[in-house]
């Protein structure tokens, strides 16, 4: 089955009972046995509900996985992934990674004796000179937010193989439309659903999907005993949102495409980031690991330029956190997802007080095109090609 009929048939057989057509909404706590130890295969639906299920199958089959998993958020996801490890483990991470990654193992799992490096991992040589046969993990991100530089997921897991370790990737920004990291070597796949698989900004949601069953076993167990699992409500709306999952993202990249070649000639723009421009350091990996770009660009306003203004004369562009739904929204990473880096550090990875976020939207792009001239005028453009 191709991906785009998956998205709309995966995960569900149709309801026996009732012939429905969509995933019933399973709004239980408990199921009836029939006799002391006989059931339906349902027990307690902290353990499995019948709607989560259904997504969780889906994902597991998007991302050609063991075994799919939902949680009541990104952050949940990742939180009892990373539960895995245990006092003394050390684990290698990307040094761009979603600040609140960054900050549950930093604030968090340093606190219970996991130790972690983070290293720039897109450049594979990083990656093989900080590894050796102590560390358990390496978590990435590619791209990496919010500056969207690429690591070579095949590269890392060969590296990771050799060491006996696991890859962690987080394909939120990708979605398994664009990357399949356990086709290209990955042990363990995250996502936050809250982004483009919910793709509407309206839940919050997390993903995990296993390589192995051995894998799948430690994250079942660890699902039910931490207990951070999806709802059903919430099961049924990121279902809902993954439907449309396909088009979403040709939209959202074919924006992309048009606002770019707006940023690149505009005076008011000192640096543009994203994969597709032949000046991206890996833009070659990144058309060989994926079957498209990002819906995502960073960009650099010129001193001259007032961010505060810039940002708040957008009308229809957002400025708010987030990402990844069919509305434009634009962010400013120094003061919003990355405030939990030290500043300093942020400095050392790139991360300026002009940098800007832009989540691409699905609206017409001239008109996104429109406000953010618009905004340039308001905050201090002086192009005058208005
Ligand atoms: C948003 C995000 C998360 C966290 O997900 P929540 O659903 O907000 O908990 C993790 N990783 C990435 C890359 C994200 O963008």
């Amino acid at each position: 089955m191709k991906i785009e009929t998956m998205t709309i048939h995966g995960g569900y057989t149709t309801d026996q009972l009732t012939g429905s057509v969509n995933t019933p909404i399973y709004q239980t706590a408990t199921f009836k046995q029939s006799s002391l130890g006989v059931h339906s295969g349902y027990e307690y639906a902290r353990t499995k509900n019948p709607t989560r299920s259904a997504l969780e199958r889906l994902i597991r089959d998007l991302e050609e996985g063991d075994e799919g998993f939902a949680f009541g958020s990104g952050m949940a996801a990742i939180t009892t992934t990373l539960s895995m490890f245990s006092q003394g483990d050390r684990i290698l991470m990307s040094d761009n990674l979603y600040g609140g990654t960054y900050r549950v193992i930093d604030k968090v799992f340093k606190r219970f004796g996991i130790e972690y490096k983070m290293i720039d991992t897109t450049k594979l040589q990083n990656v093989e000179d900080a590894f050796n046969d102590e560390y358990k993990a390496i978590f990435i991100e590619s791209p990496t937010n919010p500056l969207l530089g690429i690591s070579d997921i095949v590269g890392i897991s060969n590296i990771a193989k050799k060491h006996n370790s696991l890859l962690i990737v987080d394909n939120t920004f990708m979605t398994p439309y664009l990357q399949k990291p356990l086709v290209l070597g990955a042990d363990i796949v995250i996502h936050s659903g809250t982004k483009y698989l919910g793709g509407h900004s309206d839940l919050i949601a997390g993903l995990v999907v296993t390589k192995t069953r051995e894998l799948s076993e430690r994250i079942s167990f660890l699902q039910n005993a931490m207990g951070a699992i999806l709802g059903p409500q919430d099961s049924f709306l990121l279902i809902r949102g993954i439907k449309t999952l396909a088009m979403r993202m040709d939209r959202h990249l074919e924006n992309t495409k048009k606002i770019l070649d707006y940023l690149l000639t505009n005076p008011n723009v000192s640096k543009t980031y994203h994969p597709s421009l032949p000046d991206h350091p890996n833009h070659a990996i990144a058309y060989a690991q994926s079957t498209g770009s990002v819906g995502i660009i960073s960009f650099v306003l010129k001193d001259t330029i007032h961010i505060d203004t810039f940002l708040s004369s957008l009308k229809i562009i957002s400025l708010a956190e987030s990402l990844g739904g069919i509305e434009s929204l634009i962010s400013h990473p120094a003061s919003m997802t990355h405030a939990s880096y030290p500043p300093a550090y942020r400095a050392t990875i790139g991360i300026s007080d002009q940098l800007i976020r832009l989540s691409v939207g699905c609206e017409n792009s001239l008109d996104l095109i429109d406000d953010l001239d618009l905004a340039f005028v308001k905050a201090g453009s002086n192009d005058g090609d208005l």
